[in-house]
C-alpha cells in the first residue's frame, strides 16, 4: 500500500454502485458494505433500491438509496451531491448499470443503439467525471467498470458489444489520467451470470432459463454458469485498499479463459 492508501484506512470509504437494485449490482453493493464501506445504492427507481439497502442494514452496514438515471447529466450531478451530503465524499465507484436491446443488425433500431450506448458508455463517463473530483481531492479512488465477454463480439449484440468494448477503452484511459491522483480504474468482464438480464436473453431466444443455463454451463470450462457473488468478489478485490497497484486491467470472470 502507498502512504496515501495507509492513511486512508482509518476513514470509512464511501462507495457508489450503479444499477444496484438487483442482480450483479446488488451483490456488489452488499459485498462492499460487508467490506466496511458506506454504500450508495443507485438505480433508476429509488424505491427499487429498498431491498438492497435493507439487506445491507440487516447485516449491520450503512447504505443510502439514490434514484438516478446514469445517462442523464443533471440526474448524475444531483445524485453525486446527494451521496456526498448523505454519506460523505465518494471515493469508490462501480459503474454497473446496464441494459440490453438485442437484435440482429438488420433489425436493430437507432433507439436500440442509442439506449445501450447511453446507459453503459455515457453513463460510465458521466459518473466517472462527476466522482473523480472527490477522488482527486482525497488523493484516492477506485473505479470499477462492468464490461462483458460480449466485448469480444456476440451475435445479436452489435450495440452491447460495442459498448462493452468501449468500457475497456474508457477504463484504460481513466487509469492513465487519474493514476497520479491515487485513483485506479479497472474493468470486470463477466461471462454468463444468472440474473434477470440473462433470463431476458433466454426468453428472447425462446428457451427456458434453466435449459439455457444448462446449455451454457456445458460450454464453460468451470462447468457452471456464474452467479452475482462471483462478480462481487472480484469487485471487492479491485475496490480494496491493497489493490492500489492494479490499474487499467480487464479481468475476465467467466469460468475459463477469454481473449
Ligand atoms: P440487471 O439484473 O438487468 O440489472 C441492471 C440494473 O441496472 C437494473 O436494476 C436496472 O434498473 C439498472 N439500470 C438500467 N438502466 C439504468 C440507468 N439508466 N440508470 C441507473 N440504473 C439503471 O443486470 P445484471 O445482469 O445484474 O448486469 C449488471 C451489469 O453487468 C451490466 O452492466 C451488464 O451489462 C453486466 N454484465 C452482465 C452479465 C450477465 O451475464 N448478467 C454478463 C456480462 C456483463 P431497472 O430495473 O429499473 O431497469
Amino acid at each position: 500500500m502507498t502512504e496515501q492508501d495507509t492513511q486512508a484506512v482509518a476513514t470509512q470509504r464511501v462507495a457508489i454502485v450503479t444499477g444496484a437494485a438487483r442482480g450483479i449490482g446488488a451483490a456488489i453493493a452488499e459485498r462492499l458494505a460487508a467490506d466496511g464501506m458506506a454504500v450508495a445504492v443507485l438505480d433508476l427507481d429509488q424505491d427499487a433500491c429498498a431491498s438492497t439497502v435493507d439487506a445491507i442494514a440487516a447485516a449491520g452496514g450503512t447504505a443510502l438509496a439514490v434514484g438516478a438515471n446514469v445517462a442523464d447529466e443533471q440526474s448524475v450531478t444531483n445524485a453525486i451531491a446527494a451521496v456526498a451530503q448523505g454519506l460523505g465524499a465518494p471515493t469508490v465507484l462501480v459503474n454497473n448499470a446496464g441494459i440490453i436491446r438485442d437484435n440482429l443488425l438488420f433489425k436493430m433500431t437507432v433507439d436500440d443503439w442509442d439506449a445501450v450506448m447511453g446507459v453503459h458508455l455515457r453513463g460510465a463517463f458521466l459518473m466517472a467525471r462527476a466522482v473523480q473530483k472527490h477522488m482527486v481531492d482525497a488523493g484516492y479512488g477506485r473505479i470499477v467498470n462492468l464490461s462483458s465477454t460480449s466485448a469480444l463480439g456476440n451475435r445479436g449484440q452489435a450495440n452491447y458489444s460495442a459498448a462493452k468494448a468501449g468500457m475497456q477503452g474508457l477504463t484504460k484511459t481513466l487509469a492513465l489520467e487519474l493514476g497520479r491522483f491515487g485513483v485506479t480504474a479497472n474493468a470486470i468482464a463477466p461471462g454468463f451470470i444468472a440474473t434477470d438480464m440473462t433470463a431476458a436473453t433466454a426468453e428472447r431466444i425462446g428457451m427456458g432459463f434453466d435449459e439455457f443455463k444448462k446449455a451454457t454451463a456445458a460450454q464453460i470450462p468451470g462447468g457452471r454458469v456464474g452467479v452475482p457473488d462471483d462478480i462481487a468478489h472480484t469487485a471487492s478485490f479491485l475496490a480494496s485498499e491493497g489493490a492500489g497497484f492494479v490499474s487499467g486491467q480487464v479481468i475476465y470472470v467467466a469460468g475459463g479463459p477469454k481473449d
